[in-house]
């Protein structure tokens, strides 16, 4: 039965593939945020220069703005000026002379280069370029539209929106910004024993985590996370809240998925008239992972005036279960959902550390949580263990992780020292 499960990148290709076709038929609403409220969300429109970048011709040093060709001379040349940042270009500098400049201050008309405070000598009002020093016509300038001219498209729509380019889009003097808007997630956590965090749970219950976690990376991806009450393990409660659910953008369905008496969410996903793309993957954790779409013409959607598909997820209930999963197969989709052009799980090469060797499971490909040490060494990978751990619901080793160590599926070993690769958070 197993071995007709989608492995790994099966599953992936058929995510990526779903995410491709969501590219082309999505229509995504836009909205205006203040900049200040910009981080994370994406443009909904290109970033255009509303003039040249930079404005004007700028000294990138403190010193003395000159003709190069003159200054190359050695000879002394008249003090003739000064130019503070701030101030507006002055000149045209006179022949045989130069200019005081700060950084980033306008340059005087006719000069085209800038000797360095600490590379001239200073002799009551002339000023020599020292011998040991040359120079050339552009130095230490950055002319007016280096960067981009008026009218530059410098981000296209689809860019996320970080540090920089919250710091581009101050420059260009937006002051607002129009963005997608966030698609809506919901999560959708099941099984009897779930009680809220703020209760104390009683004999054979535990707290829902998975709602929290879950809510957590949907933001972190760009979504809009809507938590629904928690459902039982039985067909009235399940039907209820994928009614409810199936407004969303994006389904999240937590637990329920396994082959277990009171795993009801596939039967109850088909009484709605889902699709599935796939039921498994084989992957460890995270096997009975489902992916699907409701259609237009199932009860709860054709309710709708919109009549896109929706898709869901059912993610296994062990909390590891759960994040690897809507790592690798759902972080491709609700990143096609935001609109950013870029998005989906990323990989990076690490190195084993040496005292860490790992077992494989051949037929399944195994994400372990494991700590990187990012800061290596000149010339060395990225350092990463595996981080003991008591199984997919194993909480406590969870959050000692930064990554996952990826054990491929026909890997019967990783030896220590070996160059392996690892899924970031
Ligand atoms: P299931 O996928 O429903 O069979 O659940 C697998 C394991 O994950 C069980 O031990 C559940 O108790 C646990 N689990 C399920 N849902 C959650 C949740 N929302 N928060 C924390 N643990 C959960
Ligand atoms: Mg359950």
């Amino acid at each position: 039965m197993s071995s007709a499960l989608p492995n790994f990148e099966q599953a992936l290709a058929v995510v990526n593939a779903y995410a491709g076709d969501l590219a082309k038929s999505l229509r995504r609403e836009r909205e205006d945020v203040e900049l200040s409220h910009a981080l994370g969300r994406v443009l909904a429109q290109p970033l255009l220069a509303d003039q040249d970048q930079p404005p004007f011709a700028r000294s990138t040093r403190d010193g003395f703005a000159c003709r190069a060709e003159e200054a190359a001379r050695h000879k002394p040349l008249l003090l003739a000026g000064s130019t503070r940042a701030g101030e507006a270009a002055a000149g045209p500098l006179p022949r045989g002379a130069v200019w005081e400049i700060m950084t980033g201050a306008a340059m005087p008309i006719g000069a085209d280069a800038v000797m360095m405070l600490e590379h001239v000598e200073n002799r009551g009002d002339h000023i020599r370029l020292l011998p040991t020093r040359k120079i050339k016509a552009g130095e230490n300038v950055v002319v007016q539209g280096a960067q981009a001219k008026r009218g530059d498209v410098l981000l296209p729509a689809g860019s996320r929106i970080g540090a920089a380019q919250i710091a581009l889009a101050a420059a260009c003097g937006y002051a607002k910004i129009g963005v997608f808007k966030r698609p809506r997630v919901a999560i959708l956590t099941t099984g009897d024993e779930l009680v809220p965090i703020a209760s104390t749970p009683g004999p054979g219950q535990i707290r829902n985590s998975n709602a929290s976690m879950l809510a957590a990376l949907v933001s972190s991806h760009g979504g809009d996370p809507w938590v629904l009450p928690s459902a039982a393990d039985n067909e009235e409660s399940l039907s209820a809240a994928l009614l409810q659910a199936s407004d969303a953008d994006l389904l999240l369905i937590s637990g329920g998925v396994s082959a277990g008496k009171f795993d009801l969410v596939e039967p109850a996903l088909a009484r709605f008239g889902a699709d599935f793309h796939f039921t498994g993957v084989r992957i460890q954790p995270g096997k009975p992972l489902v992916f699907g779409e409701l259609h237009s013409h199932a009860k709860a959607v054709s309710r709708r005036k919109d009549r896109r598909k929706r898709p869901f997820y059912g993610l296994p209930g062990n909390p590891i279960s759960s994040a690897v999963t809507f790592l690798l197969f759902v972080a491709p989709v609700l990143a096609q959902l935001t609109g950013s052009v870029e998005g989906g799980s990323r990989f990076v090469l690490a190195q084993l550390r040496q005292d860490t060797d790992r077992k494989g499971k051949p037929g399944l490909t195994r994400f372990l949580p494991a700590h990187c040490d990012f800061s290596p060494a000149m010339s060395q990978l990225p350092q990463v263990a595996t981080v003991p751990w008591h199984g997919s619901g194993d909480l406590a080793a969870f959050a000692r992780s930064n990554c996952f160590v990826v054990v491929p599926e026909e890997a019967g070993f990783l030896e220590a020292g070996s160059t392996v690769r690892i899924l970031l958070p």
